[in-house]
């Protein structure tokens, strides 16, 4: 028997207990019942991002970006294949820094894109620029 692992659900944000030999097979959410992994980055808010960062026991890796920004446009589809890949190990987020300066500003983002990883509430890695698939694949694995 292993320890159960917190999931935060990406649709309601209900923390879920799911033990971890079972979170291969995904799973379902108690309070909504929608998918707790579906392979798609889903978009944090500043409230949201504290209960995903501080709750889940599965890392955080969130792009912060802008639609102003032509590479995070041309990054955004590598990202989205990405989570596909790396879900359930990691949960993928995206943190739009025009509407969530207050995130931004607290993380000292200065370029964008960055992508950083948040685990236990800390954040543990971060790489400004852009990558593709498999870059962000490789890095995220690296550091889980
Ligand atoms: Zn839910």
């Amino acid at each position: 028997m292993s320890n159960p692992l917190h999931v935060v659900c990406p649709h309601c944000d209900a923390v879920n207990r799911i033990p971890s030999e079972r979170l291969a097979d995904g799973g379902r959410c108690g309070q909504c019942h929608r998918a707790l992994f579906e392979g798609h980055p889903m978009t944090l808010t500043q409230a949201r991002f504290e209960r995903h960062a501080a709750r889940s026991d599965i890392p955080l890796v969130v792009d912060f970006w802008a639609a102003w920004c032509g590479p995070c446009q041309m990054m955004a589809p590598a990202f989205e294949a990405a989570a596909a890949r790396l879900e359930p190990r990691a949960r993928l987020a995206k943190v739009d820094t025009e509407a969530e300066q207050g995130l931004a500003m607290r993380f000292g983002i200065r370029s964008i894109p960055t992508i950083a990883i948040f685990a236990g509430g800390q954040e543990r890695a971060r790489q400004p620029g852009a990558m593709d698939t498999n870059g962000i694949v490789r890095w995220v694995e690296s550091q889980l």
